[in-house]
């Protein structure tokens, strides 16, 4: 079967090259057979202008087409599914596997002497059990509660591309956050859902998200949903210095290469370069690239972006 990957910007900002070459690695390795999802249901961050940069963004990378813009062409816009997602909250809450929380971010940072993980201090399960329901946590406290995964069993194991094998004790993360206090649907359930209902096989994503895999496949697991089968966590694109781009970098956007009149294919050829599919860098658009493409060539190791490098690209 033909592997289904996903393309997945999050329209808070102006894609940066480091975006670009997720997505072109993404689309390389499914050889293009890519669904597109845009993730703004972080509604205070996300603006319709970046959505509409991003496609623009891809479709000037040629790793999709002009014009697909709705769901049946493949497009996903995940504000739009907040029906889908509350939905499978009240599934996990019946199952007993969704809890409401009242705890702040200083609550978690005083109670947990625990060891902090790659996001912070691990939630110590404070509110386990605590609530009956979401109307009980507020009367109580006041405060309007966010919902936490339950989140216990044997370690989660998955196969990494790049990472190889990997297990990842649930007690490692801590219960994660399903549901947010402002009422929106957090990151890992959105993905997971999104995942399983479109049949994605394969992922391809930043390397900061290797432990989210964990967390999603276990939420695919307690709703009885498939999670793919393919992943692929990739080394980031930094700066001179060695700091990760941030999208708020606007300099160094996509958006401002290509109006400044770049051609794509100096930057995904550059790009490809960059990852470790050549040696050389040389213009190639995604389509050339197809026959270069090994997963196990991309670099274990981040790129630094140099000055230099980026005049080769913007000419
Ligand atoms: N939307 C996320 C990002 O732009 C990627 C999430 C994912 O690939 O699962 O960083
Ligand atoms: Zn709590």
């Amino acid at each position: 079967m033909n592997p289904l990957g996903r393309l997945a910007p999050t329209p808070s900002g102006l894609l940066h090259i480091g975006n670009a070459r997720s997505f072109l690695l993404a689309w390389l390795w499914a050889r293009g057979n890519v669904l597109l999802r845009i993730e703004d249901i972080d509604k205070p961050r996300c603006k319709p202008e970046y959505t509409r940069a991003a496609i623009d963004d891809l479709v000037w990378l040629s790793l999709w087409e002009t014009g697909a813009r709705s769901a049946s062409d493949g497009m996903v816009i995940q504000s739009e599914r907040t029906g889908i997602y509350r939905r499978h909250l009240h599934l996990l809450h019946a199952k007993g596997l969704a809890y409401p929380c009242t705890c702040t971010r200083k609550d978690i940072e005083e109670a947990s002497s625990a060891p902090h993980g790659d996001d912070g201090p691990v939630y110590p399960g404070t509110c386990r059990g605590k609530w009956r329901d979401a109307a009980h946590a507020k009367a109580a406290t006041g405060r309007e509660p966010a919902w936490r995964f339950l989140w216990q069993g044997p370690p989660v194991t998955f196969v990494d591309a790049l990472a190889g094998d990997v297990s990842i004790d649930p007690s490692s993360l801590g219960d994660f956050v399903l549901w947010r206090r402002d009422d929106l649907p957090a990151y890992q359930l959105a993905v997971a859902l999104d995942d399983a209902l479109q049949g994605i096989t394969q992922v391809l994503r930043g390397r900061d998200l290797l432990h989210s895999t964990a967390r999603q496949i276990a939420l695919q697991r307690a709703l009885g949903l498939p999670s793919p089968s393919q992943w692929a966590h990739v080394p980031f694109v930094q700066d001179a210095t060695g700091r990760r781009m941030a999208k708020r970098q606007g300099d160094l956007s996509i958006k401002a290469l290509r109006e400044g009149g770049c051609d794509p294919r100096q930057l995904t050829g550059f790009l490809a370069y960059s990852a470790g599919l050549m040696d050389m860098p040389r213009m190639a658009s995604p389509a050339e690239l197809l026959g270069e493409f090994d997963i196990r060539k991309i670099h274990r190791h981040d790129f630094n972006l140099t000055e230099e490098h980026w005049k080769s690209i913007d000419g």
